[in-house]
Formats: structure tokens, C-alpha cells, sequence
């Protein structure tokens, strides 16, 4: 039902690169045939799903939505697929997403934008649009996005589902390809909190794949659901409401959320984040810098593109100039920039101290507070073009979802009902390695 859902609808939603038709039914089948046997299934058993096309799946291509990767097939698995898989979850294909997930629309993807199924004259949000969209339209029933600075967040709240992207070192970024390492994290999309417990439960936990994996024991996410809210303290973030340019509507839905989180016995107060003004500045050195350096990995001769010249150096200048697209260009330039000798110190450098200030700016107020309580994005999903051409305005669009991937900490995105036909979000933050507690909290106020 699901492959027939993709036939009908994807031609005009775009949220896959690959489907993995033959593929998905022959795992079905296989699966179908250990129920006969009596086997015991797992917890995902036959529920298909799909990937964004930034996690390594063996002898399906991966591309990142990126020309300098249009014909790369993997040679191994990243762990998330082989825990899902383990689980049961029948792969149904792979998600568009802004080239090497730098966007916030999927306009960036070197392939073709994603459209909202919300609206399709409306961006799904980004960078992983692709997953969002394919849940969105029904043609998966959950998926997988990764979130540097907001990507699982923002395109959950255009596109009324909810997305977590969990504590840094939580879920194994083993086979997901590179954009900045120090913020990746792999994370749900779900329609439901319970789906999305469930699912983070499945992929979560130490990998010595990756040598960012924490050692902790995964709690038991669903039994934390039903705990309830009474006694919960919840900090709302005074200079979050100072950033100019929210929409009525999304400070009306936060102003709903505090109700209804009051009325379940929540104690609701103000907190301060006061070096939130810094945290874009600080994101787009970070971000890049990390970039330019995972990024000189395409040369045109290890796997990808190839653009032949007359020497080494005119073969990379070639497949360099021509396999990457603008926004992955600028990001490269400005990292590389960053990063150079004379100017390491006046950039990279303060903006690691910065982030060691917003780090502390969230562990003072998870002194007071269990969780904090924001918007997800400042306005419902745009049109396309809108910010296209405006790299900053859309960098913007993430400014309440960046910080915590700065400071490593979960955070959640829930949908909170439509305005004018559109989803509107809200996003809770927590403590890390307290996934448990945002998961409890959204499930109350669902
Ligand atoms: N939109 C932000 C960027 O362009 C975040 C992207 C992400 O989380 N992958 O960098």
C-alpha cells in the first residue's frame, strides 16, 4: 500500500531520491515468511520507512542529494539502518534533502526541491524536507532525518509531525556522511510521540563504530511516557520572544502550550538564554568550518564525480566546481576562511568560546527548569523562492532550533494544530541524555 502511496503522490510531493521497490517487498516477503514459521519478530516488524539519502545503505545509492555524488553506492551500512533493520523496518527509499544537508527548504538539493504536502506551492522545510514530506503524504510511516542546526526540527514543524533530534553521541552517526561532526545527530520523524519513543528507542545506544557514541544505557522510553506532567518545571526563554519576525500565530501556539502544560500541574516560569543573539554568528563559523574539512574529501578520485582534465589539479578544480552546487561552495569558502592561519584565532577560536557560553547559558537554566519551552521556527512553512535568493534570511529560519545542537542537549518538535491550513510546532529542549523527560512532557500536552 505504501509503494502504490509513492506511485500516486511522489511525482508531485518529489520526497524521494530512490525507491527501493524490489527491495522493500522482497524484506517484506522475507519477514511475512519468519511469521509463518512462528518466528519472533521485532518491534518494527513490516513497517516501511524511509532514509534520508545521507546514511550509508549498502548497495543502495546514497547520494546527498548531491551531484559530486549522483552515482555513489556504499559499501556498508550506517548502524541506524542495521539496527532498523534488526527491528524489523522495511526500507521503502531514500529522502531528498539540501545538498549535504545545508538548507532549511531542500531548494538546495542538487536533484530537485521537495514540495510541502501541506501546500505544494510551499517549501517542506529542510534539510531534511525528503523525510519530512514522505511521512507527511503518507508515503512512509516514519523516517530518519539528521539535524545539525535544526534540520529534523523545523522540517518536523512545517509539516505537522513530530521530530527529535537527541542528545549528541546518543545514536551512532556510523555511515552518516559528514556535514559538521561535532553537531550531527540522526533522529525521528513520527506522527506520533509514541512512534517516535519507539523509534528512538530502536536506534539508539553505544556503537564503537563511532567514537562520539556515549556509553550510557538507553532507558525505557515508552514506559516514560505516561508519567504525566504535575510538578514539571518549565523555563520559557525570555530572548527567544525578543527575535523579531515571529509570526502571531506560532506565539499564540506557545501561549496555548503554557496553558494547557499549567493545567496539567506543570509549573511554567521564565528563564534566560542571554547569549541566544550569538548563536547564528557562532553556528555559521562552526558549521562551515567543520565542513570545508569533511567536505575535501571529493576529489574525484576516491568515489563520485569525476570530471577528467589535463593534470590532477584540473581534474579536482573540475569535478569540485562542477559536482558541488552554490550554497555548498559558499560553505566551503566561508569555513575554509575560518579556518585559515591569522584568522583561526579571530573566528574558529571565539566562536568555540561562544559556544562554551551557550552551552552555559543551558546548564544554568536546567539548574531551575526539567525542560524549556519555545517555537520551533519563527513563521509556518514559506513559499519557494522566498528566502532562496537571501542566504541569511534563510539561515534565520533556524534560530531557535541551532543552539541546542551547540550545546549537544535533545530537543523535540511537536505539532501543535494548523494556522490557515499550515502546521505550526513548538519545540521543548532538555537536559542531556534526557530524552525520557521530552518524550513524557510532549506526549501530555499531544
Ligand atoms: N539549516 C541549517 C544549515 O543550513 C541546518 C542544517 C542542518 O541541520 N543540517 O546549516
Amino acid at each position: 500500500a505504501i509503494l502504490d502511496r509513492i506511485e500516486q503522490v511522489d511525482n508531485q510531493v518529489q520526497a524521494f531520491v530512490t525507491v527501493t521497490r524490489e527491495q522493500a517487498l522482497a524484506q517484506a516477503e522475507e519477514i511475512d515468511r519468519r511469521r509463518q514459521q512462528g518466528e519472533e519478530l521485532g518491534p518494527l516488524a513490516g513497517i516501511p520507512f524511509a532514509l534520508k539519502d545521507n546514511m550509508c545503505t549498502r548497495g543502495i545509492r546514497t547520494t546527498c542529494s548531491s551531484k559530486i555524488l549522483h552515482n555513489f553506492i556504499p559499501p556498508y551500512n550506517a548502524t541506524v539502518w542495521d539496527k532498523l533493520q534488526a527491528a524489523g523496518a522495511v526500507l521503502v527509499g531514500k529522502t531528498n534533502l539540501d545538498e549535504f544537508a545545508m538548507g532549511s527548504s531542500t531548494e538546495n538539493s542538487g536533484f530537485f526541491p521537495t514540495h510541502n504536502p501541506y501546500d505544494l506551492e510551499r517549501v517542506p522545510g529542510g534539510s531534511s524536507g525528503g523525510s519530512a514530506a514522505a511521512v507527511a503524504a503518507g508515503e512512509a510511516l516514519f523516517s530518519l532525518g539528521s539535524d545539525t542546526g535544526g534540520s529534523i526540527r523545523q522540517p518536523a514543524a512545517f509539516c505537522g509531525l513530530v521530530g527529535l533530534k537527541p542528545t549528541y553521541g546518543l545514536v551512532s552517526r556510523y555511515g552518516l556522511i559528514a556535514f559538521a561532526s561535532s553537531l550531527d545527530q540522526i533522529g525521528p520523524f513520527a506522527r506520533t510521540v509514541r512512534d517516535c519513543a519507539l523509534i528512538t528507542q530502536t536506534i539508539a545506544g553505544h556503537d564503537p563504530k563511532d567514537s562520539t557514541s556515549a556509553g550510557l544505557p538507553v532507558p525505557d522510553y515508552l514506559q516514560a511516557l505516561e508519567g504525566g506532567v504535575k510538578g514539571l518545571k518549565v523555563g520559557v526563554p525570555r530572548e527567544y520572544y525578543q527575535v523579531e519576525g515571529i509570526q502571531p500565530e506560532i506565539r499564540a501556539a506557545v501561549e496555548k502550550t503554557i496553558k494547557a502544560l499549567e493545567d496539567l500541574g506543570a509549573e511554567v516560569g521564565e528563564c534566560s538564554l542571554p547569549h541566544t543573539r550569538y548563536a547564528l554568528a557562532t553556528y555559521y563559523l562552526i558549521a562551515p568550518a567543520e565542513a570545508s574539512s569533511n567536505l575535501a574529501r571529493y576529489d574525484g578520485v576516491q568515489y563520485g564525480l569525476r570530471v577528467e582534465g589535463e593534470d590532477i589539479v584540473e581534474m579536482y578544480k573540475k569535478t569540485r566546481s562542477q559536482g558541488f552546487g552554490p550554497e555548498v561552495k559558499r560553505r566551503i569558502m566561508l569555513g575554509t576562511y575560518a579556518l585559515s592561519s591569522g584568522y583561526y584565532d579571530a573566528y574558529y577560536l571565539k566562536a568555540l568560546k561562544v559556544r562554551t557560553l551557550i552551552k552555559q547559558d543551558f546548564d544554568q537554566a536546567f539548574a531551575r527548569f526539567d525542560v524549556l519551552l519555545s517555537p520551533t521556527t519563527p513563521t509556518v512553512a514559506f513559499k519557494f523562492g522566498e528566502k532562496a535568493a537571501d542566504p541569511i534570511s534563510m539561515y534565520l529560519s533556524d534560530i531557535f532550533t541551532m543552539s541546542s545542537n551547540l550545546a549537544g542537549i535533545p530537543a523535540i518538535s511537536i505539532p501543535v494544530g494548523l494556522t490557515d491550513g499550515l502546521p505550526v510546532g513548538v519545540q521543548f529542549m532538555g537536559k542531556a541524555f534526557d530524552e525520557a523527560t521530552l518524550f513524557r512532557v510532549s506526549y501530555a500536552v499531544e
